[in-house]
């Protein structure tokens, strides 16, 4: 049997490794310690989750990725060493509680100069595969930052040749946005803003004109309308079924709403197929409330209007 490794893979697979072991640095720096719940790494692809009660703010993120890159660019050694656990606890090395370590264990430590009297480096135990210089990694770029579970967080991020991949796919799409709203990229903010103003003025138009319709076919029921012989005697009442109307392609619910701010001075009772029904009563000697409870309707409202859904409006009307 031979054994054979994919040279690009695995240097892909480094390259993420030793940016997870950089970016655990960094939020320890950041933060002042890290709990890591979980890591993957593939190839140039890396997730890392970690326990914190708040999200990362975008200035966090940034500042992150700035030191990541910043460290990748200082070209520090990774030295790997096997020793006892003994010797690696005496590094000061990074070890993880659901981790079952045997006698010999192997210390990953990324190296900097030593600035300004702090001692940067990171530290930590593991049997994974890295680059030897961190200048190897190319560049990192955090894709993404969630929440997956309470009190858990993920950190997404990309190395090497996918950083070049991602850069080209938010380029195109950013293009292809662009040629859609017919505009260079850089104004794509205002044209958007524009666009959302205008819709927000159609959308307003748009209601008012509803509201309109609404208005003239509720007029021409209005006029049309038989009163009930039982009930309707001492009331001036207007019945619509919508889906017999003109109203039908409108919101059931835009009809009643109206219906109520405009045809207060009326009694009504707008119902539909779906057994949907609107009890409104402008004028008459009973409520809304004690009409639909005479009659059995399943509903709920105020005295003067009461809604819900009942097959047995049918009867009613
Ligand atoms: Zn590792």
């Amino acid at each position: 049997m031979k054994l054979t490794v994919n040279k690009q893979q695995r240097q892909a697979k480094m390259r993420a490794h030793t940016a997870t072991h950089l970016l655990h640095f960094a939020l320890d720096k950041m933060l002042g310690g890290t709990k890591q719940a979980g890591s993957l790494v593939d190839d140039d692809y890396l997730r890392f989750d970690f326990a914190s009660k708040d999200a990362l703010t975008p200035t966090q993120l940034a500042e992150l990725e700035y030191s990541l890159n910043s460290w990748i660019a200082t070209g520090a050694d990774v030295i790997i060493a096997e020793m006892s656990m003994d010797e690696a606890s005496q590094t000061g090395a990074k070890a993880f509680f659901e981790d079952k370590y045997g006698d010999t264990v192997r210390v990953v430590r990324i190296q900097w100069e030593v600035q300004n009297d702090l001692d940067i480096n990171s530290i930590e135990l593991c049997w994974g595969t890295h680059v030897t210089n961190t200048s190897h990694i190319w560049v990192c770029k955090i894709i993404d930052h969630s929440s997956v579970a309470s009190g858990i967080r993920r950190i997404e991020a990309v190395t090497g040749t996918k950083v070049a991949d991602y850069a080209n796919t938010l380029s195109a799409q950013l293009q292809q946005l662009s040629t859609t709203l017919d505009c260079q990229p850089s104004q794509l903010e205002n044209k958007l803003q524009k666009i959302l103003k205008d819709y927000e003025h159609i959308q307003a138009d748009h209601a008012w004109l509803q509201g309109k319709i609404i208005c003239t076919h509720l007029e021409e029921f209005h006029n049309q309308c038989e009163l009930p012989s039982v009930w309707s005697a001492r009331g001036n009442w207007c019945i619509i079924n919508t889906t017999d109307t003109d109203l039908d392609h409108h919101n059931f619910k835009d009809v009643v709403n109206t219906a109520k701010s405009r045809r207060s001075d009326r009694n009504w009772i707008i119902y539909n197929n779906e057994w949907n029904f609107a009890i409104y009563v402008g004028i008459w000697n009973m409520s809304a409330k004690q009409f639909a409870k005479e009659q059995w309707l399943k509903g709920g409202g105020s005295d003067q209007f009461v809604q819900g859904r009942d097959v047995k409006i049918k009867e009613v009307i």
